[in-house]
């Protein structure tokens, strides 16, 4: 089976992990403020947090940002659910913004939806685009938004790290107050399970590491009193054991020295599809604009018209040894979200999205044999029958 994302793990990652394994930190060394103060470089944002996963990186930027009972958050139907059940596990409602041609948040759907929440006085406190596939939302047009009606925005980068928007790099274009990335090993880099906030706030930062750890500081100067003495620590919060460990932390370093490779070759990857499958009547993913995309998927659309539509293409791949998926089945159509009043047909974009969609394989360490594969199959199962 040719899956439709891989981790690329080579020599020295392993090394990495196994220096850790034969030194004195598992978790809590120095691994994880090295793989801070590398992904700040890297992106350009001058605070790193590192956590055990995206999912806990989400929750600690709405805590951060103050979500709680009563408060609002959006974000787009086209994602994991993670980046809906952040706001609900602050207590807060949840709500969507559909997406456009691009397939990510359309902030015109945004602009309609905060004029009538303004009017229905019920304005979202924190909202969540989120970079689909790795290709940046129109962050401008929803920072100056974000100006307007007074929200925070947390990008959800899980997709995006290696990405640029206007020649600056995803999580230090300074358009979003906090940008969360995933290192699950089908995303652009990994660390087995991890995940990592990044932020330009000095205050944002502060909050998200009591947050990581219990709300527990060694800081005398955020302490209540004088320390006790040298062992003395304070709960001043209440948090979260969310740390990542050194194990993980040295294998997300590592890594993170091939970004730059990696996401070259999923651009090479891309050319091959977009050249190849020009020739057919699949949907093509919508081609960069003012960004460049860090390429987490290469999603096409099988129109209902098309060789018995999706459901039929995405049997044929798959009894043809591809590993093929469809991102995302719209969050709001979730039994869970259901049962919190939303409906098939709230956000008719992402739903015809969803109907029409299929993942092919996109990753760093996929063979330019695999590739010629892929391509064949592809072609073969749309061809007119
Ligand atoms: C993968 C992913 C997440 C969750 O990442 P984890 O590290 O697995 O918790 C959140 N949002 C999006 C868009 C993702 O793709």
């Amino acid at each position: 089976m040719i899956p439709y994302g891989r981790q690329d793990i080579n020599g020295e990652d392993i090394e990495a992990v196994v220096r850790v394994l034969r030194s004195d930190y598992l978790t809590q060394g120095p691994e994880i403020e090295g793989f801070e103060k590398e992904t700040s470089l890297f992106c350009g944002a001058p605070h790193a947090i590192a956590v055990n996963s995206a999912t806990s990186a989400l929750h600690m930027a709405c805590a951060a940002l103050g979500v709680g009972q009563g408060d609002l958050v959006w974000t787009s139907p086209n994602s994991f659910t993670a980046s809906a059940n952040c706001a609900r596990y602050c207590g807060a409602d949840v709500g969507f913004v559909d997406i456009g041609d691009d397939l990510n948040m359309d902030p015109s759907d945004l602009a309609a939806r905060l004029t009538r929440a303004r009017a229905a006085g019920r304005l979202p406190k924190v909202v969540i685009p989120v970079d689909f596939a790795g290709r940046s939302c129109r962050m401008g047009e929803i920072r100056a938004l974000a100006e307007e009606y007074g929200f925070a925005i947390v990008e959800d980068a899980s997709h995006a790290i290696g990405g640029t928007l206007g020649g600056a790099p995803v999580g230090g274009h300074g358009l979003a107050d906090i940008t969360v990335f995933s290192f699950h090993p089908v995303k652009i880099i990994t660390s087995g399970e991890g995940g990592m906030a990044v932020t330009h706030n000095a205050e944002l930062a502060q909050r998200m590491r009591l947050f990581r750890t219990h709300g527990i500081t060694r800081d005398p100067a955020q302490m209540t009193s004088e320390p006790d003495g040298p062992w003395y620590y304070q709960q001043i919060e209440l948090g979260f054991n969310y740390r990542i460990t050194d194990l993980q932390a040295a294998l997300g370093r590592s890594q993170l020295r091939r970004i730059n490779a990696f996401v070259e070759r999923r651009r090479e990857v891309r050319y091959a599809y977009d050249t190849a499958l020009s020739k057919s009547d699949l949907g093509l993913p919508p081609p960069d604009e003012g960004c460049r995309s860090a390429l987490h998927l290469y999603p096409v659309r099988v129109p209902a018209c098309l060789a018995g539509g999706r459901d039929a293409v995405f049997a044929r791949l798959r009894e043809a040894g591809l590993g093929v998926n469809v991102h995302y089945i719209p969050i709001h159509t979730q039994p869970y979200y259901q049962a919190l009043g939303f409906r098939w047909g709230d956000f008719p974009k992402s739903e015809s999205y969803y109907r029409e969609a299929i993942s092919l394989p996109m990753y760093a360490a996929i063979t330019p044999e695999q590739l010629g594969t892929v391509i064949e199959t592809v072609l073969t199962a749309v061809a007119p029958r």
